[in-house]
């Protein structure tokens, strides 16, 4: 069998890396399984990108399509363009796309107009909130897809409900927690944990990067004074995203605690999720992410694709509003952490679970 992988953007490659290492195992027992790898290129700073590769060791792409950033119809079109000549030139069995980004549904669209059959690992997930850019994404790429990877029965009922066979659907974990159970020893600190005397519990994560929280400038300036004030003495270390860089421009803000710092590698990252006090975020897999680190989490979003994070793991929804966040976060300084557990089969096993399936599909 042979699959081509997509991965344009950073949450894509934290998802494929597992999705590999699976396949290679495979071969490696004698499966007859090969694969092709293509960067749509997305994503191409080097921290959202190359870096990833690198402390995931994932092999570098077969090929890189350079298509960078545009509007979402340019971007999504230059996208299919370009992997329509790679398609053409390098035929395969199967397009794994993963996640829901404009390289997913743009590489599932080619893929099924050149005949090719589509898998789509994290199917099924649903906010039902179409600003969301990628609700669409996730819409489009479930109507066409031949196998759907789920994390959740409820994703699993969506596809049901929106007409899927049920033989196509496979329930089968979150292969964001494999990445996670994988590296969890190699969590590293980063290079300004001393510099800014970072200490187990002592500090709060901050990313911020939706549409809704970042485009309009005078509202991402208020939250952001906003959360500088609620912390009190709390330090806030808040990787900003280039997105939300671009919006800020110069201003100068004059927080208090909030520490600007360059997005962070996933072993960085992860090592100041892990040992944070809570994390403020309208990042999806942040959320599934601090569910099984048993850390706080408050998504200022109206809605979740991830309902489980909510009702099973650590994830409070707060809405947009500074008002809210702040309420929400006073609650829970006086009573504590909320009881929380795992999602069922977010154990770790799901990349092997994905392949083993694709193996009998031949
Ligand atoms: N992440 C990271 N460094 C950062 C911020 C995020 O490694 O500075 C990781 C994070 O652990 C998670 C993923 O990137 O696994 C989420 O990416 P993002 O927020 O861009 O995507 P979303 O989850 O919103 O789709």
């Amino acid at each position: 069998m042979k699959i081509t992988i997509i991965a344009g953007a950073r949450p894509n490659f934290i998802k494929i890396a597992p999705i590999i290492k699976a396949i290679e195992q495979k071969k490696d027992s004698g499966e007859k399984i090969t694969y092709r790898l293509v960067h749509t290129g997305q994503h191409y700073d080097k921290n959202l990108s190359d870096t990833f590769f690198e402390e995931l060791n994932i092999p570098l792409p077969d090929i890189n399509l350079d298509v960078k950033s545009g509007t979402q119809s340019e971007q999504t079109a230059a996208i299919m363009v370009a992997f329509e000549q790679e398609l053409l030139k390098n035929p395969c069995d199967l397009v794994l796309v993963v996640g829901d980004v404009n390289s997913t549904m743009a590489c599932a669209i080619t893929a099924k107009k050149l005949n090719t059959k589509v898998a789509h690992v994290e199917a099924g997930i649903r906010s039902g909130d179409l600003t969301m850019p990628e609700e669409i994404n996730r819409m489009v790429t479930d109507s066409i897809s031949d196998y759907f990877f789920t994390t959740s029965i409820t994703a699993s009922e969506n596809l049901l409900r929106n007409g899927a066979d049920k033989s196509a659907i496979h329930f089968v974990g979150n292969v964001m927690i494999d990445t996670l159970y994988q590296n969890q020893n190699k969590f590293t600190p980063p290079s300004f944990w001393k510099e800014h005397q970072l200490e187990s519990k002592n500090y709060i994560i901050l990313t911020l990067h939706r549409p809704s929280n970042v485009d309009e400038e005078q509202s991402l300036i208020n939250l952001l004074l906003g959360i500088d004030k609620m912390v009190g003495y709390k330090k806030v270390i808040f990787p900003i995203h280039p997105r939300t860089k671009s919006i800020l421009g110069e201003n100068n803000l004059n927080l208090k605690n909030i520490i600007f710092v360059e997005p962070q590698g996933y072993l960085s990252f992860m090592y100041l999720i892990q040992n944070s006090f809570a994390v403020i975020t309208d990042s999806g897999g942040i959320s599934e992410e601090t569910t099984i680190l048993n850390i706080p989490c408050f998504t200022m979003r109206n809605t979740t694709e991830r309902p489980e994070t909510e009702t099973i793991g650590t994830n409070t929804l707060v809405g947009t509003s500074i008002e809210n966040l702040v309420k929400v976060y006073n609650e829970f300084l006086l009573k504590g952490k909320k009881e929380s557990g795992i999602p069922e089969l977010w154990d770790g096993k799901t990349s092997e679970r994905i392949v083993t399936i694709l193996l009998s599909k031949k």
